[in-house]
């Protein structure tokens, strides 16, 4: 399955990874593949160290290559900057699918598990086993543990969920890589 990423996507994801000024790094890398660091800083009228760094962290995530080349005119060493469109796809729903499953795995627990609690938000809540180790006594303030009731908590992770899910699905369109090989032919 290969995704289709919209650009629009892509420069929300690096204003994510470093604010207003990344975005339009990346604005200017999409339209202008191969750009040197001069170049996007003149554009853009920045430091050319800002540029550099901000370049280095889009690359750390894997999401930005560069090609060394010689400029024509001074000699020097340029790095030429693209986009990984690629890869992008992938970061994002390596990331969004592990913050899912997370809340997956918590939502089961919750749902499946009765829970024993003092009542006082930061204090640990128990299952039955250590509820009785500790006589229903809670292990910070030592008020009695009561049943807790996480119906609230479980609609809260419920309508999480959803939430992501549905943000996945507006930030990506899937297509089938053979949809796209017909559509060539
Ligand atoms: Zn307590």
């Amino acid at each position: 399955m290969l995704l289709i990423i919209e650009k629009e996507t892509i420069i929300e994801l690096a204003r994510l990874m470093g604010g207003e000024e990344s975005a339009n790094v990346m604005k200017i890398l999409l339209k202008k593949p191969g750009i040197v660091d001069e170049e996007i800083a003149s554009r853009l009228k920045m430091d050319i160290r800002d540029v550099r760094k901000i370049l280095h962290r889009l690359n750390e995530i894997g999401i930005l290559h560069y090609e060394l080349a010689r400029d024509k005119e001074t000699e020097h060493r340029v790095f030429k900057w693209y986009v990984q469109e690629e890869q992008i796809s992938g970061f994002i729903l390596t990331n969004m699918k592990k913050i899912l499953d997370r809340l997956r795995e918590k939502l089961e627990s919750e749902r499946n598990s009765q829970y024993y609690w003092c009542g006082v938000l930061g204090h640990p809540r128990l299952l039955f086993d250590e509820a009785m180790e500790r006589f229903f006594r809670c292990p910070t303030c030592g008020n009695p543990l009561l049943s807790h009731d996480n119906e609230e908590l479980i609609k809260a992770l419920e309508w999480k969920l959803r939430e992501i899910e549905r943000a996945l699905e507006e930030m990506t369109r899937f297509k089938r890589i053979e949809e796209i090989e017909q559509n060539k032919k």
